[in-house]
């Protein structure tokens, strides 16, 4: 894979970050939700920290977040789609239609968000917006669209001005700062622009090791093993697992991101913008990741401006000026019985 040399990659920011101050409690509390939304069997608690991370629960025990599961069955190819990750993907030729929801809980709600920056005068205005496990979800739109404001709302790393927001059933306007926490820790693998949330001067095990004992008090050993198995469904290849990340490609950064959202087993994957450092055979790669991810079960947003890959997607969303200017589905989702063994 060639190495993009104007892909300059700073030091990713570091895991642990002073948390912003509490979100005002706006809305009434909600119930957790008496089953996952994607129907499997109660999960298991969430590990409980060690060490005295700054996640340890002093009040009850955060309510569980289910890892994702797989929910559709693979489809054969038909017409000039080709069949990656247990989805039918549209080949070029496929004409998008227009986007219907698939009968599933949503992961991602919301519902009348409004947010205006007095500065520059900008304001993000959507009414309406359910996102849903197991689709992969493009977000594009001209630069200055919106698109970056939106995702870190979603990745609950700025607050909400008006309207609600919820994740994984948990009305995020409504939950202290401490539960807000556990959700994001809990639920949201997100992957930002710069760096993509990577230490560039640690191996790719000992960063994912790292995220895994900081947030989630997951001892060493066990993390080590967890990246083990995140990375090479991400497949990264296994001389690079102990190669300093500043050394690695951007197509490999970008593995190393994936890998750790499989190991850190969050049912939601957000990205911003991690495809335009890359050259085209890393970034069809990448996408191709995200449709694994997608395919067990992940919600995955990918922020991108690569209409060429547009069809790769199975949902195309184009903000403009803080809107939603379209909503489309690009390939189908189609749920199935359980997979043969
Ligand atoms: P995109 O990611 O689509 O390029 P952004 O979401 O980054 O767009 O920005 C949308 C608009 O909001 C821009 O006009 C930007 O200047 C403005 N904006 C973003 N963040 C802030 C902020 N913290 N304060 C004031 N204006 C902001
Ligand atoms: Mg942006």
């Amino acid at each position: 894979m060639a190495h993009d040399p104007n892909n300059q990659h700073p030091n990713g920011p570091p895991l642990s970050k002073p948390l912003g101050k509490p979100m005002q409690n706006i809305y009434p509390a909600q119930q957790p939700p008496a089953a996952p939304p994607w129907g499997a069997p109660p999960p298991p608690p969430l590990p409980k920290p060690v060490g005295g991370s700054r996640l340890t629960p002093t009040g009850p025990g955060p309510v569980p977040i289910q890892p994702p599961v797989p929910l559709w069955r693979s489809m054969p190819p038909t017409g000039p789609g080709q069949q990656l990750g247990g989805y039918v993907v549209a080949g070029t030729n496929v004409k998008p239609v227009p986007y219907t929801p698939p009968r599933e809980t949503p992961t991602i709600v919301i519902q009348g968000l409004y947010s205006h920056f007095e500065k520059t005068g900008f304001t993000l205005s959507i009414p309406d917006l359910r996102i849903y496990p197991g689709e992969l979800t493009y977000i594009g739109g001209p630069s200055g669209s919106g698109k970056s404001t939106l995702i870190r709302m979603l990745a609950l790393e700025t607050e909400i001005e008006r309207g609600q927001l919820h994740i994984l059933d948990r009305n995020v306007g409504a939950l202290s700062a401490h539960a807000r926490d556990d959700l994001r820790g809990g639920g949201i693998t997100y992957i930002p622009q710069k760096g993509l949330g990577l230490i560039d001067i640690l191996t790719p095990v000992e960063c994912i090791r790292r995220l895994l004992y900081d947030f989630e008090g997951i001892p060493l050993d066990e993390g080590a093993r967890r990246a083990e198995v995140g990375l090479t469904k991400a497949r990264l290849l296994r001389e690079r697992f102990e190669a300093t990340i500043k050394t690695l490609s951007g197509g490999e950064w970008a593995r190393v991101a994936i890998g750790k959202a499989y190991a850190a087993e969050r049912p939601i994957c957000l990205s911003d913008e991690i495809l335009p450092a890359l050259d085209e055979e890393s970034r069809i790669n990448t996408v191709d990741l995200f449709q694994d991810l997608a395919a067990e079960g992940y919600t995955v947003v990918v922020i991108a401006h690569q209409p060429n890959l547009m069809d790769r997607f199975h949902r195309v969303i184009l903000l403009e000026n803080g809107h939603i200017k379209s909503d489309l589905r690009y390939s189908p989702l189609v749920r199935g019985p359980a997979q043969q063994p």
